[in-house]
Formats: C-alpha cells, sequence, structure tokens
C-alpha cells in the first residue's frame, strides 16, 4: 500500500505562497472556517493525478486554479502541486521508496508533468496509479456527494469502479491500447 507523505502547494488556488503539509500513515483531518481551503487542498490532490475537467476543480477554465490574488496580493502567473508518495511497499513500479508527482500550470496555459523530478507525460502518471485505487477517478478520493453517486451508478459503471478496486482496470486499457494497434 501506498500512502501521502506530504503535499507541497504553491500558487494553487487560495495558496499563493509555498505551503507544506506533511500527513502520517494513520488518519488524517483537515479543519477549518468555511472558505479557508480545505476543499482546496483536496482539489489539488485530484488536479495533480491529472484532473482535466475544471468544472469538477470548480473553475471555469483551467487558469481559475491559479492564485489570482487577495486584498493583500497580486496574483500569480504559475500554479505548482507535488505529491509524496511513500512507496516503500513497492506498491508504485518505480525503484524508488518515495515517489513525487508534480504538476504545473502557466496562465497561457502551457502545463508540465513530472515523476521524481522528470518530465513525463499525463498518460505516465494516469498508468503508474492504474489499479492502486489513488487515480483521480480511484476509490481514495471521495469527494462530497460521491456516496450518493456511487449508490445511484447504472450497473455498466459500477461494474468500472469495480474493476478498479479489483485491480483489472490496467488490464482493460492495455487491451484497448492494444486493439488500437
Ligand atoms: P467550506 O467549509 O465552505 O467547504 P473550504 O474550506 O472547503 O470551505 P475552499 O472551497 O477550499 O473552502 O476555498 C474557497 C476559497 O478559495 C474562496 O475564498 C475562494 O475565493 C478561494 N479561491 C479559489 N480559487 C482561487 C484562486 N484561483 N485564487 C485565489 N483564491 C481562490
Ligand atoms: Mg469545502
Amino acid at each position: 500500500c501506498i500512502f501521502l507523505k506530504a503535499l507541497h502547494i504553491q500558487g494553487f488556488k487560495s495558496f499563493a505562497d509555498k505551503l507544506k503539509l506533511e500527513f502520517g500513515a494513520g488518519m488524517c483531518v483537515i479543519v477549518g472556517p468555511n472558505g479557508s481551503g480545505k476543499s482546496n487542498v483536496a482539489d489539488a490532490v485530484r488536479w495533480v493525478l491529472g484532473e482535466q475537467s475544471v468544472k469538477s476543480l470548480r473553475g471555469s477554465k483551467m487558469e481559475d486554479v491559479i492564485f489570482s490574488g487577495s486584498s493583500a496580493r497580486r496574483p500569480v502567473g504559475m500554479a505548482e502541486v507535488s505529491l509524496v508518495f511513500d512507496n516503500s511497499a513497492g506498491t508504485l513500479p518505480l525503484d524508488f521508496q518515495e515517489v513525487t508527482i508534480t504538476r504545473r500550470v502557466y496562465r497561457d496555459g502551457e502545463s508540465q508533468y513530472y515523476i521524481n523530478r522528470s518530465l513525463c507525460r499525463l498518460r505516465d502518471i494516469q498508468e503508474l496509479f492504474l489499479d492502486t485505487g489513488s487515480g483521480k477517478e480511484g476509490f481514495s478520493i471521495i469527494g462530497q456527494g460521491r456516496i450518493d453517486e456511487i449508490l445511484n451508478l447504472k450497473s455498466d459503471e459500477r461494474r468500472l469502479l469495480i474493476e478498479e478496486v479489483a485491480g483489472i482496470s490496467k488490464y482493460r486499457m492495455r487491451k484497448k491500447e492494444a486493439l488500437k494497434k
């Protein structure tokens, strides 16, 4: 099993300054008043894992994830978020005890992904997390309203969710790829 050890945020939504959050292996709770940025933290995690839907990130365009300024601070030009995973159990197929995933976006739309600080494609990140349950559609991030959504899934959608939990999504993806060739 893998767990999220740390989250580094800079310029993402309400977090103008560099912020490092560290998490232990057990349960971790984020509390704070309304509008203080709790959901923005969850958005940051999904964003790094490749979330492309601006609507689900509660914006209208991708630029909305970049800090847009406040009465005290000017807007910034770039948002960057890194997730540091503990991979000592070797769950992620990489020969590293610690795996850092980074996503960065600029106002002109230029965007980059990194695995352990090496430039990579979004696809590499999606593949890395497929069937670990930690991908952006994984079962480890349960957003507000998601429980109702799961209860109301159509049978084929429910099957996809069960396949991800069971760890067979990657074979479906590889089969699809192979059939394309
Ligand atoms: P609640 O308890 O109501 O769910 P929350 O702690 O989850 O609140 P968030 O939704 O995470 O709060 O944070 C909302 C705040 O983030 C708002 O004040 C909003 O203005 C700010 N925010 C969102 N996007 C940006 C941005 N691009 N630049 C600056 N601030 C932003
Ligand atoms: Mg919230």
